[in-house]
């Protein structure tokens, strides 16, 4: 029989679980509080009988994540971790510190299979989905070992969120339980390469958290250059998925925009993306591009950026310039899992 993860269980999917084997529905809460604490071991839950340990350890198992890399920006107090997963692989994860608190970039794949032309993280395909439970340890791992409160969680890291939908969901539902992280749902961004299938199932959860779109092109002509899930779904259709989506949960969607020099960056590009966003209850972020030594790519000028951001002002469009933190520890998702292999 397979194991179940028990960590990525509910408080009341374990306590069914329980009672369905004859343990007390109290012994739920009291394995939850070892869970929260990041413990991995049963034998090590000092307050369960031993008798109860052997028979939890015939039916779950916890996956656990070590640190195995730490470098921190002598610039802006930026952290990036490198993670092992229970089976090897690594992941890599920010925290980012803000006026409001502190800030964490969570990955939601072991690699990813998007392809994206200018990413670190998608040039080696996809090895594994995570477990709702790798999710919730990235989070635990670096408030332990920072020695910090999380505040607000974005789901910009390794991997693409709405390729693994489920465990996604859950992680979602999950972080607000009580005596774990407990995030509420305005504190959550999830970005997304387009899968427009996808945004329309996740509308019907009408959760509170930010949609981020990565838009990175006007049109089809420059976005399918760059990316390939824009031959999938192409323009029209995820900016109709994003009114909708937008319309239907009340919730301003956030596109994101890496600027790339000469492919993605001229005066006609920001005309072209004003006009698709027209109306639209949305707010651009426009990211100077993280070049990736592997690749040919490079960042926009500063004054080319100004200027794109200038005309989709002159539109009305809502946009601001990210800062880029982290630029000393390649902060950027998917270089460190590489240079570490
Ligand atoms: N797969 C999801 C989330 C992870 S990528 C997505 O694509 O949205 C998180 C963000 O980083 C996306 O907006 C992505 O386009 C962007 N990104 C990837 N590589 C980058 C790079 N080299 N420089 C700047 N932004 C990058
Ligand atoms: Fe995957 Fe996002 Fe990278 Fe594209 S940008 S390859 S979707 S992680």
């Amino acid at each position: 029989m397979e194991l179940i993860d028990c960590k990525s269980l509910t408080l009341e999917e374990l306590k069914a679980q329980l009672v369905k084997m004859g343990v007390p529905a109290y012994r739920a809460a009291q394995i939850r509080s070892w869970l929260d604490k990041g413990m991995v071991d049963f034998d090590e839950m000092g307050n369960l009988p031993a008798a109860l340990r052997g028979q939890l350890k015939q039916i779950f198992w916890i996956p656990g994540i070590k640190i195995k890399k730490k470098l921190v920006s002598a610039r802006d107090n930026t952290v990036k971790y490198l993670y092992t997963l229970w089976d090897g692989e690594n992941v890599e994860s920010v925290l980012m510190q803000y006026r409001h608190g502190w800030s964490q970039c969570i990955s939601t794949q072991v690699g990813c299979k998007m392809g994206c032309s200018f990413c670190a993280t998608g040039m080696d395909g996809i090895v594994r989905n995570l477990l709702p439970s790798e999710m919730i340890a990235q989070i635990e791992a670096a408030q332990a070992d920072h020695n910090v409160r999380v505040s607000s969680v974005v789901l910009m890291g390794m991997g693409e969120p709405l390729d693994n939908f489920d465990n996604v969901i859950r992680f979602l539902m999950m972080l607000g339980e009580p005596g774990g992280v407990q995030i509420g749902m305005r504190h959550i961004s999830l970005s997304t390469c387009g899968l427009v299938d996808k945004i329309y199932r996740l509308m019907d959860y009408k959760l509170q958290i930010t949609l981020s779109v990565s838009l990175h092109a006007p049109n089809d002509e420059i976005r399918s250059g760059i990316m390939p899930v824009n031959k999938r779904w192409p323009v029209s259709e995820l900016m109709k998925a994003c009114r909708e989506y937008a319309n239907a949960t009340g919730r301003r969607i956030s596109f994101e925009y890496a600027m790339i020099n000469g492919v993605n960056d001229s005066d006609e590009a920001a005309a072209e993306l004003a006009a698709i966003l027209k109306g639209m209850l949305c707010h651009v972020n426009l990211i100077p591009l993280n070049a990736v030594p592997e690749k040919a790519q490079q960042r926009s000028s500063e004054e080319r950026i100004r200027r794109f951001k200038s005309i989709l002002e002159k539109s009305g469009v809502n946009v601001t310039v990210r800062r880029t933190l982290g630029a000393d520890i390649n902060a950027s998702c998917g270089q460190l899992r590489r240079q570490n292999r």
